[in-house]
């Protein structure tokens, strides 16, 4: 097994998305009006070359988002609160051409960790893939109340007939719903609600090390760790990094979010999680 990342362009957000703050303002209402932007950060896909086939984790952004009316402009997230810089070049499939993978024909399964616009931006990419997205999050995602909620459904490709995945109860670590998606059981999705209710996370395990591949469960480590979530998410948010954290206490992991610019060093030297020692730890056995 194999896992390769591709940077599909850059994104930049507001701090207080990256970061929850506290206070009564409504969370969206701080996103959107806040000044304060954050650095350019970078928008990661995945690549997992399994001997049962080639599986995609999200697909990244596309130029397109630069092309004039293509974002809608009417939705105040859109208008106030996100820039993309996405080329024609940083696309998934040009890049994976580039390594030697035609996405047209290559690719058995394309996996979405929610369907977010820099997630499945390159959808396009893979019409022959087998595409897998949580129900739930498909339903909330479509159509116009998904459009209000901020996803693109209008966006995705017409051939579009995802198989949709109810990821069971059955405990896989410190999880409490996952599914395998290879016979051999290497790699497993598993249920991170938070940043979006039905938010679904990629456990690649390769020689003993766990490839956490965690879309937007939190942008970037330093957040996982401190047990911060995201401005916009739901209230499961800590439940799951709680869950994460003691995921990576039972088993070595290198935690690769979408959006977390030290990723590069930390898959460079093999960075697993490691935690501060708390005296009041609760262990799964
Ligand atoms: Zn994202």
């Amino acid at each position: 097994m194999k896992i390769e990342r591709i940077q599909t362009g850059k994104v930049r957000i507001k701090e207080n998305q990256i970061s929850r703050t506290k206070g009564i303002i409504p969370p969206m209402a701080k996103v959107l009006f806040s000044k304060k932007w954050a650095d350019w950060v970078p928008i990661y896909a995945w690549v997992i070359e399994h001997e049962e086939g080639i599986i995609v984790v999200d697909t990244g952004e596309t130029h397109k988002t630069s092309v004039k009316g293509y974002l809608p402009k009417w939705h105040p997230y859109y208008a106030l609160a996100v820039d993309f810089d996405v080329k024609p070049e940083d696309e998934i499939g040009p890049q994976l051409l580039k390594m030697g993978i035609d996405p047209k024909k290559d690719v058995d399964k394309v996996v979405l960790t929610h369907l977010h616009t820099d997630h499945a931006g390159g959808l396009h990419h893979f019409p022959n893939s087998e595409i897998l997205i949580d129900r739930n999050e498909y339903k909330t995602a479509s159509g116009l109340k998904g459009m209000c909620a901020g996803y693109l459904p209008h966006r995705w490709p017409k051939w579009l007939q995802p198989t949709l995945m109810d990821v069971p109860e059955s405990p896989y670590s410190s999880f409490d719903r996952s599914l395998p998606i290879t016979k051999d059981g290497k790699v497993m999705i598993v249920a991170t609600p938070g940043h979006v209710a039905n938010h679904i996370s990629v456990i690649a395990e390769m020689d003993g090390v766990y490839y956490f591949l965690a879309g937007d469960t939190s942008y970037t480590q330093e957040n996982l760790l401190n047990k911060v979530p995201d401005g916009i998410g739901t209230n499961e948010s800590i439940q799951t990094l709680e869950n994460l954290l003691a995921f990576s206490r039972e088993n070595p992991t290198i935690y690769l979010p979408s959006h977390d610019p030290l990723i590069p060093e930390r898959m460079k030297n093999k960075e697993v999680i490691r935690q501060q020692e708390s005296t009041c730890q609760i262990r799964k056995h």
